[in-house]
């Protein structure tokens, strides 16, 4: 405990002003992670979590089932999946028999999945047929072509994976709130199994689902997505990593473990079959639709590919460049120091957990890039989900800090050096060529380097009229244009950028007032700028030339030598 409160003692220093998205601090004390790892092993799904009444999304009082209530038929059986990770949301009939349906929706695997290891267990446990329901919304989120193409190409190989597994794959389309409850009352389920995801829209629909299905159906909320699930993690809002690092670390050894052996599902499914499904039609015309922000091609989706990004042998981040991570991931010339993951994360074609466990396998070797990908991986990005779980106003001004919103408030009106419109934004025509190449690099490659990331948000609040124009226009963009945008991970991005959310209070100034401050010449300091630029240029002439960049052919490792 002592190295803890030790570590965070003194904040970074508020004279750095362009440093990473993580304080310094932070990433100086991941000592214990090791330990934690280690005694992490071995320890596969044998939670004795105690069971909480928990607070639902928007309102719902879930109670996590009595003892009785899982274990009901399983003879005693321990349960594969830790009874933490599973709200339910609904109670249903217990001896019901019917079929067990997981809606799947942020997790989109066959593999490593707590929702769909849960569903099949709870089939087995009554002798019932399981099915897996993914509901296509004909609008989600302004989702266009790079997205919906993306998730649609990694559903085709799902189908495929589920199928081998003798379980169906029914695609619906339309409203999931008419949609699921129709197919479940349709065909007397006993269980709607879910995964989880922090985001207010579904929350909603799940609401709104479990007041549509009869009472006989149970519903059940798995968090398939985080190591720690996010109501175990933490009961409250958290105000920073430092506050939830601890209580994330200490529940690894329980959570970070190996996945239980697959069990198959005894029942064979004999009721209607799902219709064919025209995959090429599909993608074709979410292509068309969604043309306006074209998919990548650099960026292959799926489980297998995932799997590759993570440990293949030619290119893969733990394999072959995890050990430029702990030096080179702050600096944008250098993309393939970064994992690339957050596509896959994103979508759920891989998991978190499966991410980490590999990582763990390579922490003697490279302990420092480990540590540091764990960090982001684990404690940024579960920070994120608690953050969008426990704030409702997750992307508005209204979710930041009281002492955010004063002082942002109090410098809404301070005379801007330039203002610019949506338009000009979204077409890069402001005077700064950096912002412009980072605004370039995510239109058309997809996806902006992580540190550019926050230089980019913070400039759009010093050239809009205001906090809430701010945050609302990067948002839009963040989310129209990068592949993993529309996440728990975008919207406290942009927070902490333009609100100061998970950050701390720095020397107060025009237009920022206490908010962290970053400029172009505190990049200059930290990277080749006119190198990157330079990048940004040959990919998009790249990426329009073939309609699609890749990033293997862009890592750029002497710009100097590139320009000349
Ligand atoms: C303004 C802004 C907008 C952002 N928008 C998004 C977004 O839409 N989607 C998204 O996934 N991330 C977003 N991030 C966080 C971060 O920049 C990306 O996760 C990262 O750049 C993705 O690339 P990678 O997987 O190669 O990164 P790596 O460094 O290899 O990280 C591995 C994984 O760790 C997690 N992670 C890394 N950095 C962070 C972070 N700061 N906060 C939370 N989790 C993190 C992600 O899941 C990431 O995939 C945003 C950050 C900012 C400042």
């Amino acid at each position: 405990m002592s190295i803890w409160r030790t570590c965070f003692t003194s904040p970074p220093k508020p004279s750095c002003q362009c440093s990473s998205f993580m304080p310094a601090a932070a990433s100086d004390h991941l000592s214990l992670l090791p330990i934690l790892l280690r005694a992490s092993m071995g320890n596969a799904a044998k939670s004795k979590s105690p069971r909480k009444r928990l607070k639902g999304s928007s309102g719902t009082s879930s109670e996590e089932p009595p003892n009785s209530s899982l274990n009901c038929g399983m003879g005693g059986d321990e349960l594969r999946v830790p009874p933490a990770r599973v709200r339910v949301l609904k109670q249903g009939n217990v001896s019901a028999k019917g079929p067990v349906i997981y809606w799947m929706f942020r997790d989109q695997r066959s593999k490593d999945n707590w929702a769909l290891i849960h569903a099949v267990e709870q089939a087995n446990r009554v002798d019932a047929p399981v099915a897996v329901a993914f509901n296509l919304f004909d609008q989600f989120l302004g989702a266009k072509a790079r997205h919906l193409g993306f998730m649609l190409r990694g559903l085709r190989g799902l189908q495929e994976a589920l199928e081998a597994l003798r379980i169906p794959f029914f695609l619906l389309q339309g409203e999931a709130v008419d949609n699921i409850p129709n197919f479940l009352n349709g065909l007397n389920a006993s269980m709607l199994v879910t995964d989880f995801t922090p985001l207010r829209d579904i929350r909603k629909r799940k609401d709104e689902i479990c007041g549509k299905l009869s009472d006989s159906i149970a519903v059940h909320e798995v968090d398939a997505h985080n190591i720690v699930p996010v109501w175990t993690a933490s009961e409250k809002l958290e105000y920073s990593a430092r506050t939830i690092r601890t209580k994330i670390h200490k529940l690894l050894p329980e959570y970070l473990v190996e996945y239980p052996e697959w069990e198959s599902p005894r029942k064979e499914w004999t009721m209607e079959a799902p219709s064919k499904i025209d995959w090429d039609n599909l993608i074709a015309d979410v292509i068309r639709k969604g043309s306006e922000v074209p998919e990548l091609q650099w960026c292959e989706a799926g489980e297998v590919a995932a799997k590759e990004v993570l440990m293949g042998s030619k290119d893969g981040f733990l394999t072959t460049r995890l050990r430029h991570y702990s030096t080179d991931r702050n600096n944008p010339l250098k993309p393939k120091a970064l994992s690339g993951l957050s596509p896959y994360l994103h979508f759920g074609q891989i998991s978190t957990q499966r991410c980490a466990l590999e990582a763990r396998n390579f922490r003697k070797t490279h302990p420092q890039s480990v540590d540091a990908f764990l960090e982001e991986m684990i404690v940024r990005r579960e920070l994120a989900d608690n953050f969008c779980f426990y704030q409702p106003q997750y992307d508005s001004l209204q979710g930041a800090w009281e002492w955010a919103r004063k002082t942002l408030l109090d410098h809404a009106a301070d005379k801007r050096e330039h203002i610019y419109t949506m338009e000009e934004l979204e077409k890069a025509k402001t005077a700064d060529p950096l912002w412009n190449a980072s605004q370039l690099e995510m239109v058309h490659h997809g996806k902006m380097h992580g540190f550019m990331r926050m230089y980019w948000a913070k400039k759009i609040l010093e050239w809009t009229n205001g906090p809430e124009e701010a945050l609302s226009i990067a948002i839009h963009l963040n989310d129209k244009y990068q592949i993993d945008g529309r996440d728990p991970n975008g919207y406290v991005g942009c927070l902490w950028s333009i609100c100061g959310v998970h950050d701390q209070g720095w020397q107060e100034r025009p237009v920022f007032g206490k908010i962290r401050y970053m400029n172009y010449a505190g990049c200059k300091r930290k990277f080749d700028v006119d190198g990157y630029i330079y990048y940004v240029k040959r990919l998009v002439e790249d990426t329009k030339k073939r309609k699609g960049g890749s990033l293997t052919n862009f890592c750029v490792k002497d710009p100097k030598k590139m320009r000349s």
